[in-house]
């Protein structure tokens, strides 16, 4: 059995934390919140009051924290990771980030000796639950080949997709792909709606047919039922487009799509949806075609 330390109990983390202790691993976690410590300690993990005491004796360090910013900083600040490295020297790091930042952490902490993984997911907090998340790996191969047993806890797919940084480079383009297929569903259900199709029946349609994808599958319901509770916010949604973005520039590569999704996304966090899940999208298009708004089942 290991022995891990995790870092950043949010919507995903706490989940994914939660399968490690249930797979019978001495599990020390730490978060800023002490409240989403005191949950899991409840399930049968080991808290802790910073970093460095997560990190200490353990086999592994995940981390699973919102932007690019508290990854740099749970890594370089005085206590972080590289002055107090897990006793196997490993690193994987879950959160969504930015390829180039990831680039220069790894490069940072294998001077030090230690092997750092950028391992995204997708599939959400259900899929976490489930211990089914699509995960895609950077890095060395030798480091894959050790944090396979670890990752294989939390997901079905685990996948070695190239050096550092290939694994957020694999998860910008399942951002941008997964924001204009939300678009589409609440642009196909927006339109049903006003022409006064069942909606449910619409979508029930939809997905015996060339349409059907994952969000019409697994958010289609809650836009329908006006459920804005979160799974995924739209802040960290904007965030990721935002690391798409940022990558395109870089690589001179123009994004349509992306860009007009993305207006989208800004129209939605200015009427103060930044923290409902990504299927808020759809009161973009309540607004476009005067309907109510009102019937939320998120308390703002
Ligand atoms: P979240 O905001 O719910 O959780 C982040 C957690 O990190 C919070 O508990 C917060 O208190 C903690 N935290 C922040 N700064 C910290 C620090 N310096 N030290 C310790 N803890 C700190 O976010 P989430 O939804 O769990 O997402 C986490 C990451 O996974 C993000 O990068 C997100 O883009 C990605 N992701 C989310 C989903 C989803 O459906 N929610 C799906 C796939 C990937």
């Amino acid at each position: 059995m290991a022995i891990v330390g995790f870092i950043g109990l949010g919507m995903m983390g706490r989940e994914m934390a939660a399968l490690h202790v249930a797979a019978g691993h001495r599990v020390q976690v730490f978060d800023v919140s002490v409240e989403r410590m005191r949950e899991l300690a409840q399930k049968g993990a080991i808290t802790t009051s910073c970093v460095a005491e997560a990190a200490d004796g353990v086999d592994v360090v995940v981390t699973m924290l919102p932007d690019t910013s508290q990854v740099v900083e749970v890594i370089t600040m005085k206590g972080g990771l590289l002055s107090n490295p897990p006793a196997g020297r490993l690193l994987i790091d879950m959160s969504t980030i930015a390829p180039l930042a990831t680039r220069q952490l790894a490069a940072k902490l294998e001077q030090a000796g230690i092997a750092m993984l950028d391992a995204p997911v997708s599939g959400g907090p259900t899929g976490a639950k489930a211990a089914k998340l699509s995960i895609m790996v950077g890095g060395t191969k030798e480091a894959f080949e050790r944090a396979k047993p670890i990752l294989t806890v939390m997901g079905t797919s685990v996948i070695h997709v190239g050096p550092s940084g290939a694994g957020q480079t694999v998860k910008a383009c399942n951002q941008l792909i997964c924001a204009m297929n939300i678009q589409a569903v609440c642009e196909g259900i927006a339109l049903g709606r006003a022409a006064g199709l069942d909606v449910e029946m619409l979508r029930e349609v939809l997905l015996g047919g060339a349409a059907a994808s994952w969000m019409l599958q697994n958010l289609g319901p809650q836009i329908i039922a006006k459920d804005d509770r979160a799974g995924f916010r739209i802040d960290l949604q904007l965030k990721d487009l935002r690391l798409a973005a940022e990558l395109a520039f870089e690589l001179g590569v123009p994004l349509p799509g992306t860009a007009l999704a993305t207006s989208l996304y800004l129209e939605a966090r200015a009427h103060g949806e930044g923290s409902n899940g990504n299927q808020a999208l759809f009161r973009v298009y309540d607004r476009m075609t005067a309907q109510e708004t009102e019937g939320s089942s998120n308390e703002r």
